[in-house]
């Protein structure tokens, strides 16, 4: 018999249980992305240090440039040009302008670019302005990017290449992040062969250990593959019990049912505490989740798209949290292109494509997995719903 838990109620007791991975170490920037920040970030200085040219153009004092045009444009005495790289020593005054390439340093008296387009050099070197610029036109100024004493970055964002270009503004070589939680993967079943045999009349690959090994990858997690156990319970017992020593987290899918050969239950109760065994959840209810050492042992049902949902849905979350990562998870709302019925009184995860604005709901089985590969995302029907109908608001959880 299967006591069965809500997701919500599963998510929360293993949060709880689980939230003290706590760890961090620092690491050179390019090896920090996609890592999670341990840290806020805040900035020692300004970033740019003084007032930069977005324009190759002459730098001018605005009101000089006032009412000029095509036909009348003003004419200003040229003063210098500023090289790349160093201080600009040519002091721009009422009538006067000077050259400046962009991301060079304008003048301090100057407030306004004019981009070259604008300005003809005449013969005797005066400079012929034709368009009006504003003050503050064709300027980054001293600090726009980073002032000094303000959060850049909060700690739990996973770094992309945007983040690590701000802290390499900032001076930073390398950074703070959350230690990847070790994960170790096993898959049990007499039938397994690995994907590089072939299976005999009644065997099939094991899919779950790549797909697995695969979604810890893509959350951050450091994982490792086992192999495929046979279902014998002491070999069983023994993997888990043994890698619930040396990992934060063990992962293990298939014999999780009640049925004759379903040990999981009873090898989980001998190591430790089991917390959730049974989710209100289709595909995915016989899932269990039990404390061995402290560690969490989640075992997922074999059928690989139920295991990949109850991955989604519970180990994901479970993760991120251990990581510390602040992030939420991509989701978008479309219009259903076809009604769903549902009325078993779980969560029910449909998997769907979006094509043309419109999520389109993939039939399937919980045994298929070509079918998730084609999905966009899946959509969530509550568990007290009949079912959504065609043109409803979805909201997709995106893969
Ligand atoms: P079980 O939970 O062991 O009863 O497995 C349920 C179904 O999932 C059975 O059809 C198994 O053959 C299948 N299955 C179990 N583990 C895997 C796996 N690692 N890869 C692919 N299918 C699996
Ligand atoms: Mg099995």
């Amino acid at each position: 018999m299967l006591y069965v838990k809500t997701l919500e109620e599963s998510n929360k007791l293993l949060k709880e249980r689980f939230s003290a991975f706590v760890n961090s170490e620092t690491v050179p920037l390019i090896h920090a992305t996609g890592r999670i920040l341990f840290e806020d970030v805040l900035s020692g200085e300004y970033v740019p240090t003084f007032n930069r040219s977005t324009v190759d153009g002459y730098a001018v004092i605005a009101s000089d440039t006032f009412g000029c045009s095509d036909s009348i444009p003003v004419l200003l005495k040229n003063c210098g040009a500023v090289i790349m790289g160093e201080s600009p020593d040519c002091d721009v005054t009422k009538g006067s302008c000077c050259y400046v390439p962009t991301g060079g340093a304008i003048p301090e008296s100057a407030d306004a670019m004019v981009m070259i387009e604008y300005a003809d050099v005449l013969p005797d070197g005066t400079i012929a302005i034709n368009k009006p610029s504003a003050p503050g036109m064709g300027i980054i100024f001293k600090g726009d990017d980073v002032r000094p004493g303000v959060t850049v970055l909060d700690a739990g964002k996973r770094l992309g290449p945007a983040d690590i270009g701000a802290l390499a503004a900032m001076g930073r070589a390398a950074v703070s992040v959350y230690k990847k939680p070790a994960v170790v993967v096993f898959s049990t079943g007499d039938e397994l062969v690995l994907p590089d045999e072939t299976p005999s009349a009644a065997q099939i690959r094991d899919v779950n250990q790549s797909m697995l090994l695969s979604a810890l990858y893509k959350t951050g997690a450091e994982p490792s593959g086992f192999g495929i156990l046979k279902d014998n319970k002491e070999e069983i017992k023994k993997a888990v019990n043994d890698s619930s020593r040396d990992f934060d987290m063990v992962l293990i899918s298939g014999a999780t049912s009640v049925g004759v050969d379903d040990v999981a239950e009873e090898i989980l109760k001998e190591l430790g505490e089991v917390l959730v065994h049974g989710i209100a959840l289709k595909p995915g209810k016989p899932t269990i989740a039990a404390d061995v050492r402290g560690k969490p042992v989640i075992w997922l049902p074999g059928h690989p798209a139920a295991a990949y949902f109850v991955y989604k849905l519970l180990v994901e979350p479970l993760l991120l949290g251990m990581m510390g990562c602040k992030e939420n998870r991509r989701e978008a709302g479309f219009l259903l292109s076809k009604t769903i019925p549902s009325n078993h009184g779980r969560e029910e995860c449909v998997p769907v494509s979006i094509n043309e604005g419109k999520a389109i709901p993939i039939p399937t089985k919980s045994g298929l997995i070509s079918t998730l590969s084609r999905a966009d995302g899946f959509i969530i029907i509550p568990r007290d719903s009949e079912g959504i109908k065609q043109g409803e608001q979805v909201n997709v959880i995106l893969f």
